[in-house]
């Protein structure tokens, strides 16, 4: 058996798959090896579900037919996912200290695990999906395969570790404002956010509403393709889902970019940050140019505003939905209560982490009576203008090209205590999530000196999946990262 089975992509395995060449048993093992050899040093799933994984590969293996692309496929789910029946926490104590076991499973497990996909267990996240860097998770920090002193990003760093150290073969995120995009590219992986609606969100714990979108994390951008043409569409059971037909995502790359407008917006190369993430960006601006796209310097005028805008309207959002974890419905109960009040009041208090505690305060404070003008409608206008700077953008281009964060990933702990440097590590990502708009990252190089990946990000108008797909396709086959591995 060929032992590094594990390193296949979705396409090359489905390949070897259908030739009989390997069995869905070995894939699956392969992995599981991979997992147990190396997930001590990275902390990247925090459920295993081996056992289960390995009897649906036996059954795959003995119907012996793969006639979807994701059958007998391997995957990671992130914690804020419900899988039936199996550990589901947001990586809070709220849930994990009840041990929450979901009697549903969210639409987009579910239309994996239709196609015979293989669930191995749950990816790390940053607690109910509130970070950056998967430091606030409950389970401890992921760290980055390509070097375990550093963050694997977050909030969706299990789930990119997994995919970047090669546990499995793709994974499941969501991403509010940069969480599957940052440690995708944090962790050598390409992702993708799609635009909201694209993909259902019931069953994925939400943390914003207005702003949550679930996306995969991959080795290839075939790959992403291949997971978003599965998960995508109508779901009756996720009112905010369009109505919009799926394509199939794998037949919009054909690699052609000739006459492609690629849009530089001016305000996404800042002071402070890396000269080496600079140039591979401006770098892959110029192979675009090479391979026939028309590169032009734009202007998004309002994206200093993002982050604070975000930073209102995420937690407001975020104080309403955790109301439901009042320790009665679900989760984390207390004892030392002496009436309803404080029964809630220690039930949170002894259930939630300091990031999700703050934002509540923030968020109850920017809702409140006489606040909400002056914060919260506010965030809302910017909101609109933030949006409109896109829809303007895309008149006269089709992409836009950016960098997915100013510097690499960092080291595990260095912005502890430090709030704002945390939120201003997706400057550059919450943008889309505030105007809904799809976006993925791709790499595009690496740093010479600690050899970190370096992202690439291409953010397109709405339900424009098939064009940023096609755009990185195009780049990622005249380039080799993806052929790069961590040496683990
Ligand atoms: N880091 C951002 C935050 O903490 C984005 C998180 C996300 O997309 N879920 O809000």
């Amino acid at each position: 058996m060929d032992s590094m089975l594990h390193t296949l992509s979705i396409a090359q395995a489905h390949e070897k798959l259908q030739k009989k060449e390997i069995s869905c048993t070995e894939l699956t093992k392969a992995c599981i090896d991979r997992a147990e050899s190396v997930d001590k040093k990275l902390n990247a799933l925090v459920y295993r579900n081996f056992e289960r994984a390995l009897e649906e590969a036996k059954k795959i293996d003995a119907e012996g037919e793969f006639t979807h692309l994701l059958t007998g496929i391997p995957f990671v789910v992130k914690d804020n996912f419900c899988e039936k029946d199996i550990p589901s926490t947001g990586c809070s104590n709220v849930l994990r200290k009840k041990d929450y076991r979901p009697p549903f499973e969210s639409t987009a497990t579910a239309r994996v695990k239709a196609v015979g996909a293989i669930s191995l267990g749950k990816g790390n996240t940053d607690e109910f999906t509130m970070g950056a860097s998967t430091e606030t998770s409950c389970y401890g920090v992921t760290r980055n395969p390509w070097d375990p002193s550093r963050v694997a990003g977050g909030s969706s760093g299990g789930c990119a570790a997994a995919v970047g150290a090669d546990e499995c073969l793709f994974a499941l995120g969501s991403d509010t404002g940069g969480s599957i995009r940052q440690p995708a590219g944090f962790c050598g992986c390409s992702g993708l956010r799609a635009t909201y609606g694209r993909v259902s969100r019931y069953g994925v714990m939400s943390m914003a509403s207005s702003l949550d979108t679930v996306g995969p994390i991959c080795k290839s951008v075939e790959d992403i393709a291949i997971v978003l043409s599965t998960i995508a569409g109508k779901d009756p059971l996720d009112g905010t889902t369009g109505d919009v037909p799926v394509p199939d995502y794998t037949k919009a790359l054909h690699g052609d970019v000739k006459g492609l407008k690629i849009g530089l917006p001016k305000e996404y190369f800042i002071d402070g940050m890396d000269e080496q993430v600079e140039k591979a960006v401006r770098d892959a601006a110029t192979q675009f140019e090479k391979m026939g796209a028309v590169v032009t310097d734009i202007s998004l005028p309002h994206t200093e505003y993002a982050v604070a805008t975000y930073y209102v309207i995420v937690p407001s959002e975020v104080s309403s939905n955790m109301s439901r974890y009042d320790g009665i419905r679900y989760g984390h109960t207390t004892d030392a209560a002496t009436d309803l009040i404080d029964y809630y009041h220690l039930a949170r208090t002894e259930g939630f982490g300091d990031e999700v505690k703050r934002r509540i305060m923030i968020g109850t404070y920017a809702l409140s009576a006489g606040y909400y003008d002056a914060y919260y409608r506010k965030a809302q206008k910017v909101r609109t203008l933030i949006r409109k700077d896109f829809d303007d953008a895309f008149q006269n281009v089709d992409v836009i090209l950016t960098p997915t964060y100013p510097t690499p990933a960092f080291i595990v702990g260095a912005l502890e205590g430090d709030p704002i440097a945390m939120y201003l590590q997706d400057i550059f990502l919450v943008s889309q999530g505030l105007s809904g708009m799809p976006g993925m990252t791709v790499p595009c190089g690496f740093t010479s000196q600690n050899t970190l990946p370096i992202g690439l990000h291409l953010t397109g108008p709405q339900w424009g999946e098939d064009t940023i797909l096609n755009a990185a396709y195009a780049y990622e086959q005249a380039m080799d990262w993806k052929e790069q591995k961590p040496n683990l």
